[in-house]
């Protein structure tokens, strides 16, 4: 497949733009090759800079629920930015998706809107540090929530050790009230609530930024008792699963109650939103209700969460849950046909799959996989019309237009890409 523009255009990028990329991931570094320029998007397919199309598995890293484009959505987009693209004072849309959040998610009573996921998490934090009054936070390896400077410590397994930076320019003192836990371990929880005045556990819902681990029987309703019995605040990260794995996100299907929530990506429609919200009591901590400082030039933008309320109101989740079974059963069998060892992990319609036999509880178990045998996939399907994330750790998007024609494109795609795969297995071995 030729992508002479996209090469062009990189080159323009890395000029102006450290690595030609505004998020890290998005330069296929973790796959090699080089990454493409899409300039459309239709339903399940996106179409690059040089006229390829694409059935698309990205979906935008988890915002495309309802597929590019879809009508509503683009309506409503329409019709709020031909009416004012913001006002800086309090909006109806910002009240009705907000209402809709309170409304899904029963031990959420009240919710902020920001504009990233970062944002939601930094801010959920600073809230539950004010209400208890406590510095420590408790997070997990291999769970991502987003870039903010205490929560980029990552520092491996074992033991609780205090948080040691992940970045250059993050200092220690920034992540030395982190604490980062192996995922699924609640002995490690609880040993470290009972040394520490821990103000909040922060998990994702379900880890997906490590590919899809999903917790263990039994271990968020651990958390949620563990936190309580110690004082701690419970915030579960639902950035990536919330209104995509249910109309009320991870805790529509487990219904273990947080404290604390975070969301964005869907709840945006493709546009920068983002929300956290729980407890009344804590979310009263905000300024100007509360000492909590917390604020947004941008935060509620109308247009923006008029293609919120769109996808929330438009999200077919059963049509999502259809394509999430296909794409994992057609993958499931192309990389068994071709003798490729995986493991494939879900969290209802969220999934991945591991390049390794076994599965996969935490990050160390994550990082043992074949990654070479994943990017020989990945480019592969690429090159057969089938754009997936670009990178072993991420997990598949899919949406419901996601339809029948979509879907056996894949399936075309699958057994060269698999085979692929098999033998990048053989050269590495
Ligand atoms: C994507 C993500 C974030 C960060 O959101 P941004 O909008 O990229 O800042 C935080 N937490 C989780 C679980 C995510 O998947």
């Amino acid at each position: 497949m030729q992508r002479s523009s996209s090469q062009r255009w990189l080159e323009r990028a890395q000029a102006v733009t450290p690595g030609g990329v505004n998020s890290p991931v998005r330069a296929f570094r973790a796959v090699g090759g080089h990454p493409v320029f899409f300039v459309g998007g239709q339903g399940p397919y996106v179409t690059d800079v040089d006229g390829n199309t694409y059935v698309d598995l990205v979906g935008q890293w988890g915002p495309a629920l309802l597929g590019h484009a879809h009508p509503a959505v683009v309506q409503a987009v329409q019709s709020a930015a031909a009416t004012g693209m913001g006002f800086g004072a309090p909006h109806p849309n910002e009240v009705e998706l907000a209402e809709l959040i309170v409304e899904r998610v029963a031990p959420v009573a009240q919710v902020r809107l920001v504009n990233s996921g970062t944002e939601a998490t930094m801010s959920a934090i600073r809230v539950a540090r004010g209400f208890t009054g406590r510095e420590v936070v408790i997070k997990f390896a291999g769970c991502y929530h987003g870039h903010s400077d205490g929560l980029l410590a990552s520092a491996g397994s074992g033991v609780a050790t205090l948080g040691l930076p992940d970045s250059a320019g993050v200092t220690k003192d920034q992540t030395a009230s982190t604490l980062v836990l192996p995922y699924n371990d609640l002995a490690a929880v609880a040993t470290a609530l009972h040394t520490f005045d821990v103000a909040a556990v922060i998990t994702e819902a379900v880890p997906a930024n490590m590919g899809v681990v999903p917790p263990a029987p039994g271990f968020t309703q651990g958390l949620a008792g563990l936190c309580k019995e110690n004082g701690a605040l419970l915030i579960s990260d639902e950035v990536m699963t919330g209104f995509r794995v249910s109309p009320s996100g991870w805790f529509g299907l487990e219904g273990v109650p947080a404290d604390l929530y975070t969301y964005g990506k869907v709840i945006g429609g493709g546009l920068p939103v983002a929300a956290f919200g729980g407890r009344a009591d804590v979310m009263q901590m905000l300024a100007p209700q509360g000492p909590v400082y917390q604020a947004g030039t941008l935060s509620g933008n109308p247009v923006a969460t008029a293609a919120g309320l769109a996808m929330l109101r438009n999200a077919d989740y059963a049509a999502v849950d259809a394509a999430a079974e296909h794409v994992i059963a057609m993958t499931d069998e192309a990389l068994t046909a071709a003798g490729v060892p995986h493991t494939m992990q879900r969290a209802g319609s969220l999934f991945s799959f591991f390049f390794r036999a076994e599965p996969v509880t935490n990050y160390d178990q994550a990082q043992d996989q074949d990654t070479s045998a994943f990017a020989a996939f990945h480019a592969t399907m690429l090159d057969a019309g089938v754009s997936l994330p670009p990178s072993a750790f991420e997990a598949w998007f899919v949406s419901s237009a996601h339809d029948e024609r979509a879907l056996e494109q894949i399936q075309r795609a699958l057994p060269g890409a698999a085979e692929a795969a098999a033998r990048a297995r053989e050269e590495s071995a």
